[in-house]
Order: C-alpha cells, then structure tokens, then sequence
C-alpha cells in the first residue's frame, strides 16, 4: 500500500513572509484531507522558519540539496546535520536543474543519497530523461543508469527512506508534460529496475512521484495511473491556488 505524496519544491521563488503564508494555507488544507502526504522545499534559508509553522502538522518540510560531505571547508554547502538542525527531514538529490546547470554526476548522487540517509534524512532521488535522449530511445537506459548508479549498495532498510522522482527533463517548467502513457510506461520501467536492483517487495512499497508540469489541470490524470504514486511539482507549488488542488486530486484518485 502506497500512500499518495504530493511534493513542492520552491526552488529559488517566494520571500519569507511568502514562504510561511504559503506553508499556512497548505499546512491547513492537509489538516482536513485523509490518505495523502505532502511535503514541501523552501529555499535553505527559509527551512526553519518554514518548519516551525509546520510543527505538529502532517506537513512535513525538506531541503532541495545537501553537500555530499560531512563538516568542514566547503564553502556555500550545506550538511545534512545542518538540514535536520533548522527542521528538514527530507532532502531532494539529483533535481534536475542540479544534474543539468550545476553539473551534478550520479557518482556525487550517490554520496549525497547516502549523506542525506546517515543524517538521518529521508532522501527523494531525482531521475529522467533530456529531450535528446528520449528521441533517441534511450529513456529506459537513462533511468537505469540514474538508478543503479545511485542507489546500488543501499539496503532494503534504507530504501525505506528513499522516494524516487522520475521528472522529464523536457517537461520541467516547459508546460510540456509526459501523457499519462508516457509517465505510466517509464514508471513501470523504474519499479523493474527497482526490483532489479533490490527485490519485489521493495519496488512495490517505493514511491515513484512524476514531475514535469503538473497543474491542476493535468493532476488527476497523470495520478489515476497505477504506478504513479504522487507529484513534485515545481511551479504550481508558489501558490494555494494551483497547489492545494494537485493535494485534493491525489486524496481522490490515487488510492493504492
Ligand atoms: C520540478 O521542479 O521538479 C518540476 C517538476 O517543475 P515544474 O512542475 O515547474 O515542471
């Protein structure tokens, strides 16, 4: 049994008094709605504030990075300790903008995962394919590859800890997003290479969210479909208006 989770990653948007009064109306809502979790990403800075508007709630607020190593002289970096320390309890690792603007390899995805999971933090891994890659058939492969190379040498425990995100590249803040065959197809395809990699029962009790321009609009869609246990949602998360309905949609349809 998956319990649905619909996620918010603010990337580098809203201000403070932004931020919490966005946390409020979410942190609200979820009061009132049954069999769905949710979780959002402010920016570093706000994290703490965030939390404390969230303790005691169902909301559960997360970190959008984490530096790969533990303490010391890494300037502009921010540890997993430091993440819990301020109130996240979950972090994003391989984010698309991170793997395609900063660079970030599978390699250091891998040390962030298991950063986040020995600072105590639930992790999501972020996984999918540029547009490139898909038109060359190589989405399985790139999924694959994402997934082995982070994930490889975890145990199953810790998979208990780990959402996987599979989110297009293409349809990150593009408009574009993935039909509902298309996300079900390589949803599908991940829990394989989960089994593959673990075993049945942890592909079948791992969250695999879909991220790519989901809107209220396309929400109950692309979350009626089985394998399609939730969203991360990048700009429909700024506002109630657009977030607060993607949350009412997964309570409905995605009943595992
Ligand atoms: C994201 O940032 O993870 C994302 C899916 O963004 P958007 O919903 O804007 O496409």
């Amino acid at each position: 049994m998956r319990k649905p989770l619909v996620a918010g990653n603010w990337k580098m948007n809203l201000d403070r008094r932004a931020g919490v009064e966005l946390a409020g109306a979410v942190r609200s809502h979820l009061d009132g709605l049954q069999g769905v979790d949710s979780v959002i990403y402010p920016p570093f800075v706000y994290i703490e504030e965030v939390a404390r508007a969230c303790a005691g709630t169902a909301l559960v607020v997360g970190g959008q990075n984490i530096c790969d190593q533990e303490v010391g002289a890494f300037t502009g970096e921010v540890s997993g300790a430091m993440l819990r320390d301020v109130g996240a309890t979950v972090v994003l690792v391989g984010h698309s903008e991170r793997r395609h603007v900063y660079g970030e390899t599978d390699e250091l995805c891998a040390l962030k995962v298991r950063r986040g999971l020995a600072s105590g933090l639930d992790v999501c891994l972020c996984i999918g394919e540029t547009l490139e890659q898909r038109e060359a058939g190589q989405t399985e492969q790139v999924c694959s590859t994402q997934l082995h190379g982070s994930l490889n040498g975890l145990s199953t425990e810790d998979m208990a800890k780990v959402t996987i995100a599979y989110e297009p590249v293409w349809a990150i803040g593009t408009g574009e997003t993935a039909s509902p065959e298309q996300a079900g197809a390589a949803h599908a395809y991940v829990r394989g290479v989960l089994s593959g990699i673990f075993n049945q029962a942890v592909a079948d009790a791992t969250r695999i969210l879909y991220g790519g321009s989901v809107k209220p609009s396309n929400a109950a869609d692309l979350l009626s479909v089985p394998d399609i246990d939730g969203a991360l949602v990048g700009g429909a998360a700024l506002t109630a208006e657009n977030f607060l309905p993607i949350l009412d949609a997964a309570a409905e349809v995605c009943v595992r």
